[in-house]
């Protein structure tokens, strides 16, 4: 069954613009998941990949016979996986132009009779069957959150899945800690103190507000690692993604401290035993990186002292797809007294 929704916005945009079977650089402004691109990075990004194929693999318990829900299934990769795992049945959703390619991709690997990619936005999409016993999703964004994909994911949840159904995966956590970045900072921000002899530090504002997605070395690491917040996929609701916690990190040596850095896990619980990856400075790299707040203040800490505060993570009012950070902290050091509010926007 094919249902083609109108206005998956994205993918409908995109549509507009081919010209016969050529793309113009316009499908791909409005619709980055219909492009090959962003797909050969997710499947190249082995910890990300690997860990859903292992996945699903390892527990074929969960999926033998079981129909199952693929949210956002790009080139159709985790039906592939579950259909080998035998499931009964996969229905595999995807908006952008590359479920075309995951129906061609079903068909050449022998796999029509098991699974049904679903051109359409999860949201609009009809569903041929009542209820659904896994939902798998890759929904991750950058800073866990970015692209808000999350809430399509309990969108499906909340409308499709058994009493008894599992959500794969369903533990994500976000952890913060800090680290000595002077060569970064300076390169990215007092870089605009003087280009080329002019002063045009008026933008070193907005560039603080961005959070920078890059890959930390470990040995920046100044103070311990602090996890933030945990959610449950299979029980919490949409607003749970917006909240303030309380952090303290407290340093592990002397050092200087420019930026604090976010990064996230996720675990499967379900499994036999438990699986996931960490996006973290000490793990592997990912796609995802990290997320690297600055910090306006350059802080000295001494070995022991704490850097405390909180943060509050939230959707932009105007543009959900965003996120507004605000970060309180203060120390009071012997080095270092001070206490700041900075926010900053991922967009
Ligand atoms: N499951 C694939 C792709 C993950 S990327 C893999 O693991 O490789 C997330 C995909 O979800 C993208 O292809 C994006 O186009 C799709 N997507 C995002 N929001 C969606 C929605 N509301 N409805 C349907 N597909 C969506």
């Amino acid at each position: 069954m094919e249902v083609e929704v109108e206005d998956c916005p994205a993918a409908a945009a995109a549509a507009e613009e081919v010209i016969g079977n050529e793309k113009t650089s316009a499908d791909y402004y409005f619709d980055s998941y219909s492009h090959f691109g962003i797909h050969e990075e997710m499947l190249k990004d082995v910890v990300r990949t690997r860990s859903y194929q292992n996945v699903i693999t390892q527990n074929n318990f969960l999926f033998k016979d079981k129909i199952v829900l693929d949210v956002g299934a790009g080139t159709g990769i985790l039906s592939l996986f579950c259909a080998k795992a035998g499931a009964k049945h996969v229905y595999a959703i995807e908006c952008s132009q590359m479920a075309d390619m995951a129906k061609e991709i079903v068909k050449t690997n022998g796999f029509s009779e098991v699974i049904t990619v679903i051109k359409g936005k999860v949201e609009e999409i009809e569903l041929p069957v009542p209820k659904v016993d896994v939902i798998i999703s890759e929904w991750m964004g950058y800073f866990l959150l970015f692209e808000n994909m999350l809430d399509t994911v309990l969108f499906a949840r909340d409308k499709w899945l058994a009493d008894d159904g599992v959500v794969l995966p369903d533990k994500a956590s976000l952890h913060l800690t800090a680290i000595e970045d002077a060569e970064y900072k300076e390169d990215k921000i007092e870089f605009w103190n003087n280009v080329y002899g002019f002063d045009m530090s008026c933008i070193k504002k907005q560039a603080m507000m961005e959070p920078l997605v890059d890959t930390v070395d470990a040995n920046q690491i100044v103070t311990n690692c602090q996890l933030l917040k945990t959610m449950d996929i299979s029980k919490m609701s949409s607003g749970d993604a917006s909240f303030t916690v309380p952090f303290k990190l407290v340093a592990e040596r002397n050092d200087f401290i420019h930026a604090l850095v976010a990064y996230f896990n996720v675990s499967f619980t379900k499994c036999h035993k438990l699986m996931g990856f960490s996006t973290g400075p000490r793990s592997k790299s990912t796609h995802w990186k990290q997320t690297v707040l600055y910090l306006e203040d350059v802080v000295t800490i001494c070995e022991g002292e704490t850097l405390s505060g909180t943060m509050t993570v939230a959707n932009n009012k105007k543009n959900p797809r965003d996120i507004d950070i605000t970060l309180k902290y203060s120390i009071n050091g012997q080095r270092s007294k001070v206490s700041r509010t900075q926010n900053y926007k991922m967009r």
